[in-house]
């Protein structure tokens, strides 16, 4: 039984999600998969953990690829019926520095964006049909993800985080707010409805927003679903040394790993969390009303 058990994790090349990797391989009873968007880069890693006596598995995966993801999902059925433990780990960061132009920070919108939110988003579409029965999924968000990043009391920005907030909240309402903030980041414009001001993480932060938003209405479609207790949860690993945060974070991508990965290996019948905002300390944050811990 567990031999037809499979776990995959995006973008595992290297930092969290190859730490991640790292623990499943100790800890999931099934395949682990490290995946990569450069097969080149994918392999060197596999050996690296084959070096210290770990077997994982490789597929490459790019998610900006629609058809990369269309093989893996193929692949997954026709060697394990499905997929067991989906990691959405994938992501980029690439801050508005001091002195870029408007026009960078407009490109940079778009391209954020797209990988972080669209195309993270597009591999759940493709892959979220072969989740097998007591399927885990957890999303990578940050507390930049947090819906507290959205600031301020003016209507603009209440309105705004009611929309984002709201229990409600379809998957195609959802696109359109994260469509307007990139319209509006073309024009300068993203303030005027309630996006925070343009700054060196301001893209990221809406982006991961909108992961975290996604996961929870993602939650509310697996409550419903006919397959049997799929968990789906979104979580903030902490502030980890890894090239996204140029080495500077405080906890070792090791570290970083202990909150997805025991999200990855909830039990069966599990109450809680699900659908929930996990901090890397694996309590659960509020995502509406905060307040988010003490930074690590
Ligand atoms: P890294 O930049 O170290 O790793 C990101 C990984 O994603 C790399 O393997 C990268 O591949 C891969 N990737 C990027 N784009 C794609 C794509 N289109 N298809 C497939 N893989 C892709 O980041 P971290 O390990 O720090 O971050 C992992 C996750 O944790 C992210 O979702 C991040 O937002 C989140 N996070 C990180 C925090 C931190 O402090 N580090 C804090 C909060 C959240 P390649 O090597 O080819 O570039």
């Amino acid at each position: 039984m567990s031999q037809n058990r499979v776990a995959v994790v995006t973008g595992s090349n290297q930092g969290i999600g190859f730490a991640t990797v790292k623990a499943l391989c100790s800890d999931f009873e099934g395949s682990v998969y490290l995946t990569s968007r450069n097969e080149e880069r994918g392999l060197a890693a596999v050996e690296e953990l084959k070096k210290i006596g770990l077997q994982p598995k490789y597929h490459q995966l790019d998610i900006n690829d629609e058809s990369s993801v269309l093989r893996l999902r193929d692949y997954l059925k026709d060697t394990y019926g499905g997929l067991d433990v989906l990691m959405n780990n994938a992501a980029i960061l690439l801050p508005f520095k001091e002195g870029m132009s408007d026009d960078i920070f407009a490109e940079h919108a778009c391209t954020v964006m797209q990988t972080n939110y669209f195309d993270t988003q597009r591999a759940c579409k493709i892959l979220f049909p072969i989740l097998k029965p007591h399927a885990r999924v957890v999303n990578l968000s940050s507390m930049l993800g947090h819906l507290t990043h959205i600031p301020g009391e003016d209507s603009v920005a209440v309105n705004l985080r009611a929309k984002l907030a709201s229990p409600d909240l379809t998957y195609e309402e959802l696109d359109s707010l994260m469509h307007n903030f990139v319209d509006a980041a073309q024009k300068g414009e993203h303030t005027k409805y309630g996006w925070p001001a343009t700054g060196y993480y301001t893209t990221y932060i809406v982006s991961k927003i909108g992961v975290s938003a996604l996961t929870r209405i993602q939650h509310r479609d697996f409550e419903r679903d006919s397959r049997e207790n799929i968990v789906i949860n979104h979580v903030h690993p902490g502030y980890v040394s890894t090239q996204m945060s140029d080495y500077k974070g405080v906890l070792t991508p090791e570290k970083g790993a202990v909150a997805p990965s025991w999200l990855a290996l909830l039990p069966p019948n599990v109450q809680e969390p699900k659908g929930a905002f996990v901090w890397c300390d694996k309590t659960i944050v509020d995502w509406v009303k905060g307040p988010m811990p003490p930074l690590d």
